[in-house]
């Protein structure tokens, strides 16, 4: 089937998380670890002036020996700490069985690139998420070609849910300065054959903080729609994607160095 085709339609907004003519930003830890540090998190999130905070429950590890989250407790200290300072929690469901607890905990649904080909997955989350106020970000599987993104964001479509995000997060190449290569190419692409939104996630493309700011600069000049990065109060304690976390308080940095460029495309950054 020819994708440009079939997936082009009205443009989407995920009910409000990309918003036309503005940059979304979403941010927060890779991982619930603790209602202190979940809380210290989104504050810092709130301080920066974005209004979607991110948070991991359920982990997709590469190792069954790593931390693998903190389950339905950690769903529940992201929905205690965004419903106090008013923030709206995207977070990864792994597991159809869990679709609904995710649901009741946070208003947008990720799936990470290691499930972007779960089409039993994909296929409940569209029929779950139907006629509600919950959107998808579905992340670019780590080899996946634009055409297999774009088709299994047809999956959850095709089953009611029309809110979904792309997100581009880094394909496997021969490269090791970086823990993947951030095909910037297929966000235009992928633009330029759907109507869905496409954000950028620089932190699991680079693997390093140093270059999530320039890689966020660089995403904006491609026509992203917007980021999600991670950070951390205390990057180097972080139990999960330590070396990629930016500092909590490099947010407010992230928001300015935005600025210009999201000006010079015509956004306003969120
Ligand atoms: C994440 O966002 O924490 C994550 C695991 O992302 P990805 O699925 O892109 O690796
Ligand atoms: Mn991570």
């Amino acid at each position: 089937m020819d994708v440009s085709e079939s997936v082009k339609t009205d443009v989407k907004t995920a009910n409000g998380m990309v918003v036309p003519g503005t940059f979304r930003v979403i941010a927060g830890p890779c991982t619930v670890e603790s209602y202190e540090q979940f809380l210290a998190g989104a504050k810092a999130v709130k301080r920066a002036g974005f209004e979607y905070v991110r948070g991991g429950a359920f982990k997709p590890r590469t190792s069954p020996y790593s931390f693998q989250g903190l389950g339905e407790e950690g769903l529940k200290i992201m929905a205690e700490v965004s419903r106090d300072l008013g923030l709206k929690v995207v977070t990864e469901v792994m597991d159809p069985y869990h679709i609904e607890m995710v649901m009741e905990h946070a208003r947008v649904l990720q799936i990470g690139a290691r499930n972007m080909a779960n089409f039993s997955l994909l296929k409940r989350v569209g029929a779950a998420i139907a006629g509600t106020d919950h959107g998808v970000v579905l992340k670019r599987g780590l080899s996946a070609t634009v055409e297999e993104w774009l088709l299994a964001a047809e999956y959850v479509t095709s089953s009611g849910g029309d809110n979904v995000v792309l997100c581009e997060r880094g394909i496997r190449t021969f490269e090791t300065s970086t823990r993947f290569t951030l095909d910037l190419s297929a966000v235009i692409v992928a633009k330029r054959l759907t109507d869905l939104p496409v954000i950028v996630d620089p932190s699991h493309a680079a693997g390093r903080r140093d270059l999530v700011i320039p890689l966020s600069k660089a995403s904006v000049a491609a026509e992203a729609d917007g980021l999600i990065v991670e950070s951390h109060h205390e990057p180097q304690e972080a139990l999960c994607d330590a070396e990629q976390a930016l500092p909590a308080e490099a947010l407010l940095g992230l928001r300015e160095a935005l600025q210009p460029f999201a000006s010079a495309m015509g956004r306003e950054v969120l």
